[in-house]
């Protein structure tokens, strides 16, 4: 097993001015490669657990399964990472739209759509040190939509006893990192959570919805 860097579905630059062009590169070929290098490597030395032809969403459900504690966390921390930034940039896009049938789901969940984005915005400011905000489907059955964060590079996938947040199908997922915003928005976690909004892949969201 050898993960690699995805390639991006647009340029560094595209979407400007928002997600700034020098973060995006930084972000996708120095944060993003070095998990991938990381979880690599990791995946090596694990041998209690058979991973061959598993899918990274396999993995990140049963790490529980890893023996070793130091391998399991490395693995969590790492692969998590490649996971979740994998899902980031699919997620990202200029010039989509929210369907009309989406909005309708967003507000039998959040009431309106408004209190949706402001649900969305308060946990993602929220969330202490570093982490991702997440919209996950935790009913299946009923499609109930919720907003949850998960610290480090966790995230709705792992088990509950993993990462401690209730597990789901992540639809939209925010890197909150100061990596993912420094550079543009400094310490303003709040305009760049407002900026998220311009470059949300809508149509990638109501795919994941729908699969
Ligand atoms: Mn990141």
């Amino acid at each position: 097993m050898n993960y690699k860097l995805p390639e991006l579905n647009f340029s560094y630059d595209a979407l400007e001015p928002y997600f700034d062009k020098k973060t995006m590169i930084i972000h996708h070929t120095k944060h993003h490669q070095t998990y991938i290098n990381n979880a690599n490597s990791i995946l090596k030395s694990i041998n209690n657990f058979n991973l061959s032809n598993k899918s990274i969403e396999y993995i990140l459900f049963n790490l529980n399964k890893i023996d070793d504690l130091e391998q399991r966390q490395l693995l969590r921390n790492n692969l998590g990472g490649h996971f979740n930034h994998s899902f980031f940039w699919k997620g990202l896009s200029l010039g989509t739209n929210i369907s009309s049938d989406f909005k309708k789901v967003l507000e039998k969940n959040f009431g309106s759509f408004s209190e949706f984005k402001q649900k969305f915005h308060s946990i993602a400011l929220s969330r202490f040190g570093s982490g991702w905000v997440w919209l996950i489907m935790d009913n299946y059955n009923e499609k109930k939509l919720s907003i949850v964060s998960t610290a480090n590079q966790d995230n709705p996938i792992m088990k509950k006893d993993v990462s401690s947040v209730t597990p789901g199908i992540p639809i939209i997922g925010l890197d909150v990192w100061e990596h993912s915003y420094y550079l543009k928005y400094q310490n303003n976690r709040s305009h760049y959570i407002e900026a998220f909004w311009n470059v949300i892949n809508w149509n990638e969201a109501i795919r994941r919805f729908e699969l």
